[in-house]
């Protein structure tokens, strides 16, 4: 190497290090930090595969975090405003299964148009958990520190099995990292916030490409701390749905609030990742969807079920 190349390779570091100029690496990092900027990088994802309509479009979002990289995790509210029946939907927590994208955001258009038949409830839908995940390049299944927010709820069995299991079960693979710590992440935050303020009777969370309908919620083992008719309706709900139990794991959202909140909690794995059957999905599941929206699960306290004074 040269005296010049060494010279001009000192400076551009002495300047980038007294943050004059950013290295091509950082340069190259082109964030949506706003929600108008974000929506636009949605939209060209959306007519780079023919998906049709704008997806932000005409809709009131709420940003409720930002995500490692600054992006807006946002999410919408509709029907009734003070109703108890809240159905919460997450999308897109893994950022590589690209169909749930879709899927969430037809969600919120047809909330939009459909609510009015159900006066009595509200819905609530976050479709892009990790944005970070879903618009840089390559996409990933984790956010932008490496960790599966499917994986980072503290639960209580994390700090004993999380990354105990991760290392023996799963030989450390990096797509199943549960993070240095529970709920470390931006991304699990804004899902637990969003459970804690709106108190959903019951949570759809869309991913691909597993082709079932898990449940995680109260089950006979609980019986002693939630009233039976509530049981019941929530073994109903999630037989209406065609929904199998098959285990969770530590950290997991269906470990969280279907065992230990008792909130029926159904994850819709959609047949396919590939995005050319994205529309083909809604049709499949839409009214699946509706019926989760629109079904009303009693009180789960004891109490409430026999009445106030006794
Ligand atoms: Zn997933």
């Amino acid at each position: 190497m040269n005296f010049k190349v060494l010279t001009a390779i000192s400076v551009l570091s002495l300047l980038a290090f007294t943050g004059h100029v950013v290295l091509p690496s950082a340069a190259a990092e082109n964030i949506e930090k706003d929600l108008p900027t974000m929506c636009v990088a949605l939209d060209g994802a959306y007519k780079k595969r023919k998906w049709g309509q704008d997806p932000c479009d005409a809709i009131e979002w709420v940003t409720g975090g930002k995500s490692v990289k600054g992006r807006p995790l946002i999410y919408a509210e509709f029907g009734a405003r003070e109703s108890d029946n809240v159905t919460l939907i997450f999308a897109m927590v893994h950022g590589d299964e690209i169909t749930p994208l879709y899927t969430g955001f037809q969600m919120t258009q047809w909330a939009k148009k459909n609510m009015s038949k159900y006066p009595k409830a509200k819905l609530v839908v976050a479709p892009l958990v990790n944005p970070d995940g879903f618009l840089d390049f390559p996409k990933t299944r984790m956010n932008a520190n490496g960790v599966d927010c499917n994986r980072n709820f503290a639960t209580a069995d994390w700090e004993k099995r999380a990354l105990k299991e991760w290392k023996t079960k799963l030989h450390s693979a990096p797509r199943r990292f549960p993070g240095h710590k529970p709920e470390s992440e931006p991304e699990t935050k804004f899902q637990k916030m969003l459970v804690e303020k709106f108190k959903p009777q019951k949570i759809v969370s869309i991913h691909s490409p597993l082709n079932m309908t898990d449940y995680d919620g109260p089950d006979h083992l609980k019986l002693n701390q939630f009233s039976s008719e509530y049981v019941k309706r929530c073994e109903e709900l999630r037989s209406k749905v065609k929904a199998k139990s098959s285990g969770f794991f530590p950290g997991s959202l269906g470990n969280y609030t279907g065992q230990e909140l008792g909130i029926p909690t159904i994850t819709l794995e959609l047949p396919t990742a590939e995005y050319q059957y994205a529309d083909k999905y809604w049709q499949m599941f839409k009214k699946g969807l509706e019926t989760v929206v629109s079904y009303e699960v009693p009180p789960k306290d004891k109490k409430a079920e026999k009445g106030p004074g006794q």
